[in-house]
């Protein structure tokens, strides 16, 4: 049995935080490959090491100088004097500090907070530390290389008993260090899963799992035991965000569940993420989860005989992608179609827009709703029931949600729904409260 296990910022934010990692690691002789964040916030004011450290690449770029490194410098001398470490911590600090300065780069700066955060773990774990500059290999385009990092994996830690391997970072393909995007950590645990082909990557963070949505909205919101893989890229692409959207791609290939668990209550069971085959049938749960995001456009259209033009929606969308804007879902009628963008992406030039799609396809009518959230309510165990649609749509009825578009995905998994950005936190509560 083999387990990855990732620990986030809160994890490593101190050296108490950093003894409670260890208990967990003792308590289970499987967890073999610990993948680490840098120190995160120790409490609402603090500062992640993470962003002291691209204001130290400000800094560089600035002045030539980096004073700010004086904090994190600090923030490590007091973790490895706390766990009475015996390492030369010092100088594994001036020569970070020295190779920021030197570098002048975004993604080098930032990555040294997860490489001294693994330095030091492996260090006081007693484990190998092995760089994940040595393992992880973005492609020119800056995608992951993934040949290359699986192969690199699997040789580098075949026969490795025990060790700590930074998260966030890998080399690009002209062997610069090169950063995945804020929260990236997660994907590094579950690239490193796959590659020694774990049969569990534990993730853990500062919270018992994911809930069926955000709790500042349905304070009472139930924790999810179980999740497949599908449902959570359509929770986490909405907005939910315990793990980074992206983390689940390389555990899936490799069909390897994912255990959500709270470092600081351990004896939480937390949230099982799946593949579909693995998932158990449960009669109680309909809706799995509940996400979503403020501010979009819909750009409404209509034209008679819509259906019958060829070509009529590839036109609308070559207008769209011509500026350079990703589009977000196109639910579709008869004679009518619906574009939603994200509302950041359209400053300055929706009109234009707007006016170059009359133009291409000559519609009897358009029409822009800005300020739109869009509620997606997620689970596996709709497709089998009738009556799911209903109940949403009777809920906000009832309490006077006016809907503005509803979309529901072809695999029946997903039912999206837009309400004005007023009505957004209403809107969740009502959903959640209708199924519990
Ligand atoms: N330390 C990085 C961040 O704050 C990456 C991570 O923690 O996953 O985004």
């Amino acid at each position: 049995m083999i387990k990855v296990c990732k620990f986030g910022g809160t994890s490593m934010a101190d050296a108490n935080a950093i003894r409670q990692v260890k208990a967990i690691i003792d308590a289970d002789k499987s967890r073999k490959f610990v993948v680490v964040s840098a120190p995160g916030k120790r409490n609402k004011n603090d500062i992640k090491i993470t962003d002291m450290l691209y204001k130290c690449y400000g800094e560089v770029v600035a002045t030539g100088k980096c004073e700010s490194f004086a904090v994190i410098r600090s923030r490590f001398e007091e973790i490895v004097s706390d766990l009475e470490l015996d390492c030369d911590i010092t100088a594994v600090l001036d020569r970070t500090e020295k190779e920021i300065i030197e570098n002048k780069s975004a993604d080098f700066a930032a990555s040294r907070g997860e490489y001294l955060s693994a330095y030091v773990t492996a260090n006081y774990l007693g484990a190998k530390f092995v760089d994940a500059a040595d393992l992880i290999r973005f492609d020119s385009k800056g995608k992951l290389n993934e040949e290359y990092t699986d192969d690199k994996v699997k040789t580098i830690l075949d026969g490795v008993e025990f060790a700590v391997i930074p998260g966030f970072f890998g080399k690009d393909s002209f062997g610069k260090i090169k950063t995945f995007s804020r929260g990236g950590s997660d994907i590094t645990g579950s690239i490193i899963a796959r590659g020694v082909k774990a049969d569990l990557y534990e993730n853990w963070t500062d919270v018992s799992g994911f809930l069926v949505c955000d709790p500042r909205i349905v304070p009472e919101a139930k924790t999810i035991k179980q999740l497949t893989y599908k449902e959570l890229r359509e929770l986490s692409y909405m907005g939910a965000s315990v793990l980074h959207s992206e983390a689940i791609f390389p555990v899936m290939k490799g069909k390897i569940p994912i255990n959500i668990k709270n470092t600081f209550k351990p004896e939480d069971a937390g949230t099982m993420i799946v593949p579909n085959e693995m998932h158990k049938e449960d009669n109680e749960t309909i809706i799995t989860g509940i996400a979503g995001k403020k501010d979009f456009t819909v750009i409404y259209i209509e034209k008679s005989m819509m259906n019958a033009e060829v070509g009529f929606i590839r036109k609308v969308l070559s207008v769209v992608e011509h500026y350079g804007i990703c589009v977000e879902h196109v639910p579709s009628g008869i004679d009518t179609v619906s574009i939603i963008l994200a509302s950041d992406q359209l400053e300055g030039i929706l009109s234009d827009l707007v006016s170059e799609i009359r133009e291409n396809v000559n519609p009897d009518y358009v029409h822009v709703i800005e300020n739109v959230s869009l509620i997606a309510t997620v689970g596996h165990g709709m497709a089998k029931r009738s009556g799911t649609a209903a109940k949403i749509f009777s809920s906000l009825a009832e309490k006077g949600i006016n809907i503005k578009m509803i979309d529901q995905g072809s695999s029946e998994l997903n039912i999206i729904i837009g309400v004005a950005n007023s009505d957004y936190e209403d809107c969740i509560r009502t959903i959640y409260r209708a199924f519990n």
